[in-house]
């Protein structure tokens, strides 16, 4: 028996499923989840001493791979001086600087400790501050697990939002109406009839959480306009864009402005951190300035401060994001080549670093083309990558991340891995 069974073993007598997050227990593709011991750029290494390119990247955050001196640094030297205070320190200030420098549209900021505290909170502030209740999100997107954004479509155009999960009361599912992304008319419709309860839409500008799933044209200029003309807010979650589709996220590479941003994943180097922000007027309804209760005993923690500052900073090297587009291409291009030499169907959607193979005919344009994708296909290939010493996303529906750790020699394997496990499912 491994080690990760082993562990495994152990870890489901005293967690569900062995696991702090579901996905990890590897139910989407099957087979043994790897315990991970250690990751050094674009490796981690599982229990029993296998190693693989990683394209999860802790899902996100570790754009530098992993464990990059820097980071690590920033760690170790703030540790020595405390953990943490419950009381102001520099750090945050010069997170909070770095973060509004970068995202104009976020003249104040407070920092969380997750992307799911950021996107319950920017509803609360959306809510508090236009005094209305319904919230619009869309069929396929993620904003963390939150009960009012726990819902997904029901049948059908503009719905009230069913539950995706038990123990979300219906009567809150109910203030959340769904629609689909990139449906420009869905959206006007909806606002025509019932703008004037509309609070705000939330939305990953780019999906990432149904695989990846870049905007329309004009969708995301359609959702500015619309809910400035009635009144409601445009939230965008960029806890996965945010710094890693350009510096300044979607909002940067799109031009569009909206009222409030949530970032995660990257601001925290692989610590656990979120931000919320916005305009200044509505930030000022945050308490105690104002009447929309939020707080946290370890917000703004100076260890993932730190390593998010650490991070940050690599960021702004110049010509990052003229690489990982350039490392992203190349991933790309292997993938698609393997699959059309192989005569497998697969449509891939890329934005930058970040990209989603469906095993699907295309386009992939919103939750019900993804939903298309022949997950079972995608299991088989998953492990086949997983053989060759490829760890990819254990889901059909998430995003592959490049990271600037990854070479062009480690994209060339990932390509020939592709290339055979392609191949091998079609024997
Ligand atoms: C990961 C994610 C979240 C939730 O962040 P956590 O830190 O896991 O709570 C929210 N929104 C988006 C778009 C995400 O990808």
């Amino acid at each position: 028996m491994s080690r990760s069974q082993d562990l495994m073993k152990a870890a489901e007598r005293v967690m569900p499923a062995g696991v702090n997050s579901p996905v990890r227990a590897f139910r989407g593709v099957g087979g043994q989840a790897r315990f991970i011991a250690r990751g050094e750029g674009a490796r981690i290494t599982d229990a029993d001493g296998r190693t693989y390119l990683d394209f999860v990247a802790s899902w996100g955050p570790l754009i530098l791979g992993h464990a990059p001196a820097a980071v690590v640094e920033a760690i170790t030297e703030t540790a020595r001086r405390g953990t943490s205070y419950g009381a102001p320190t520099e750090l945050e200030v010069r997170m909070a600087e770095t973060i509004t420098a970068a995202y104009p549209s976020m003249e104040m900021v407070r920092l969380v400790s997750s992307g799911t505290e950021a996107a319950m909170s920017a509803i609360r502030v959306a809510r508090g501050a236009t005094g209305r209740d319904v919230l619009v999100k869309f069929d396929g997107g993620y904003h963390g697990h939150a009960d009012s954004l726990l819902v997904k479509a029901g049948s059908g155009g503009a719905t009230f939002g069913i539950p995706d999960s038990k123990g979300v009361p219906a009567a809150l599912a109910a203030l959340t109406v769904t629609l689909q992304f990139n449906d420009i008319a869905g959206v006007q419709e909806l606002f025509r009839q019932r703008g004037g309860e509309i609070a705000a839409v939330i939305i990953e500008p780019v999906a990432g959480n149904m695989g990846v799933v870049p905007p329309a044209p004009g969708f995301l200029e359609t959702l500015r306009e619309v809910t400035a003309r009635h009144g409601a807010l445009l939230i965008f979650d960029e806890v996965i864009t945010g710094f890693r589709i350009a510096y300044g996220g979607a909002q940067e590479r799109y031009g569009v402005r909206p009222d409030l941003t949530c970032l995660g994943k990257i601001i925290g180097g692989g610590l656990p951190v979120g931000a919320y922000g916005g305009r200044r007027e509505i930030m000022e309804h945050v308490a105690p300035l104002g009447g929309v209760y939020q707080a946290g005993t370890l917000s703004g923690n100076p260890l993932a401060v730190s390593a998010g500052l650490a991070t940050l900073a690599a960021l702004r090297t110049s010509g990052v994001y003229e690489r990982l587009e350039r490392l992203g291409a190349k991933a790309e291009l292997g993938l698609v080549e393997a699959a059309r030499k192989a005569g497998v169907a697969l449509t891939v959607n890329r934005v930058g670093s970040m990209m989603t193979g469906f095993f699907c005919d295309g386009p992939v344009t919103d939750w019900p083309s993804a939903a298309r994708a022949d997950k079972q296909r995608y299991a088989t290939f998953f492990h086949a990558m997983l053989e060759r010493g490829v760890y990819l996303a254990p889901s059909q529906f998430e995003a592959a991340f490049v990271s600037l750790a990854h070479t062009d020699a480690d994209l060339d394997d990932a390509a020939r891995a592709a290339a055979e496990s392609m191949a091998a499912l079609t024997k």
